[in-house]
């Protein structure tokens, strides 16, 4: 394993681990847990943005709604089982949310007015897959998707994956991502739902990617079962390609559970329903992160954004104002006051990869200042007041990155 593979750079800064008793599940260590969360809120804040509503939906159902969706037959082999001995049934844990969002969808009559319906969950889900296929956050066995889902009418689609082929180049942009390919996926051997009904939707789809000004690359066979999609794959700073966010009409699934809205002439209408992943797992998309960044986060992503190292033990009282305030102002710094030279806390700090560093001496205290170091050597002394206003714009929120 080579110095920057995610799983060399998650040990070196003490982000998480695995180990065989959890083959293919993550153990989140507090900065590497700070990291995910960042990017959840993130990711979550821009979902808002862009219209959708988050909801939560069980991860534990019975096998009976997996075979009327069609997930058994396709996924059965992948799909984690129990046997609920009570109730005298099988259960599964879910290998992805969409049949839970169909639920949500059919629990009252739906007007044409209220669509499109939109939301989007971070559905923690579980698949089957062979140990030798395990790579570290790159394939797990337990994984976070940065689902969503939209239902709506067929006017509406080209709209609709225009709104998220848009909110998708923001959010690449702001993850340090320049550039993605895409690739439209048509029908493949194994498929639900009718030649016709697929010639609709591969319609449909390149359509609207037309409309929003994409160009893409035509996969034949790689669709899902249920309907094409366009892929988002994006290139990393070692120009390793990335599949990562994808937008998949299907015409099948509400269908198959009985999704129905009643149209302008009061009838009963079947919705289109939109599958959307920005990211894609939340737990590859870190490793991704980390080996394109080569552990470097950009700063709002960094777990620990600011190191705040004292020069001596009698700073410590001033370090501890200076903490307080970066806390309230939000900015994720940490302390370091160990006994050490400042050297060696400099050091620590980059080894760590935090991009800012703070340090407070006696004149620093006496002058009510700060010493601000940046990554690339640069450094200033400033006021108190002034040093946290500018840690504040260097060193964003998840929710401020979202609305710039
Ligand atoms: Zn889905």
């Amino acid at each position: 394993m080579n110095d920057l593979d995610h799983r060399v750079l998650g040990n070196k800064l003490d982000l998480f681990h695995q180990q065989e008793e959890g083959a293919g599940m993550v153990f989140w260590h507090p900065r590497g847990w700070e990291l995910y969360r960042v990017l959840e809120d993130y990711v979550r804040a821009r979902m808002r943005r862009a219209g959708f509503r988050e909801i939560r939906t069980p991860q534990l159902l019975a096998r009976s709604l997996w075979e009327k969706s069609g997930h058994w037959e396709k996924f059965g082999a992948a799909m984690y089982s129990l046997a609920d001995a009570e109730e005298g049934r099988a259960l599964c844990l879910k290998p992805m949310s969409c049949p839970c969002h169909v639920q949500a969808f059919n629990q009252r009559v739906r007007s044409y007015r209220e669509l499109p319906v939109r939301y989007s969950e971070f559905g923690a889900c579980h698949r089957d897959e062979p140990s030798g296929s395990l790579e570290g956050l790159k394939r797990t066995r337990a994984f976070v998707q940065d689902d969503a889902h939209v239902f709506c009418m067929p006017a509406h689609i080209e709209a609709e994956v225009g709104r998220f082929c848009a909110l998708l180049r923001t959010v690449y942009a702001d993850l340090g991502f320049s550039g993605f390919k895409v690739a439209l996926a048509t029908r493949p051997a194994m498929r639900a739902g009718s030649d016709q009904t697929w010639d609709r939707a591969e319609d449909a789809l390149a359509k609207a990617a037309r409309a929003a000004g994409l160009e893409f690359d035509v996969l034949e066979g790689e669709g899902a079962f249920y309907g094409p999609k366009l892929e988002f794959h994006l290139t990393d700073s070692r120009a390793r390609s990335w599949q990562c966010g994808t937008i998949q009409l299907d015409f099948v699934l509400p269908e198959r559970l009985d999704a129905e809205f009643v149209n302008e002439r009061n009838e009963r209408e079947r919705p289109v329903m939109i599958h959307h992943a920005v990211l894609g797992s939340m737990e590859r998309f870190i490793a991704m992160l980390l080996e394109h960044h080569e552990g470097w986060l950009p700063v709002w992503l960094a777990p620990e954004q600011v190191v705040v190292a004292t020069v001596s033990d009698a700073n410590i009282g001033y370090a501890q104002e200076v903490m307080q305030v970066l806390d309230d102002a939000g900015v994720r710094a940490v302390l370091d006051s160990r006994p050490e030279r400042l050297e060696k806390k400099i050091f620590d700090a980059r080894e760590k990869q935090v991009p800012l560093l703070v340090v407070v001496g006696s004149r620093d205290e006496r002058d009510r200042t700060i010493s601000i170091r940046m990554r690339d050597g640069r450094h200033a002394t400033v006021s108190f007041v002034e040093g946290v206003e500018r840690l504040m714009l260097m060193a964003p929120t998840p929710a401020m990155v979202s609305r710039l």
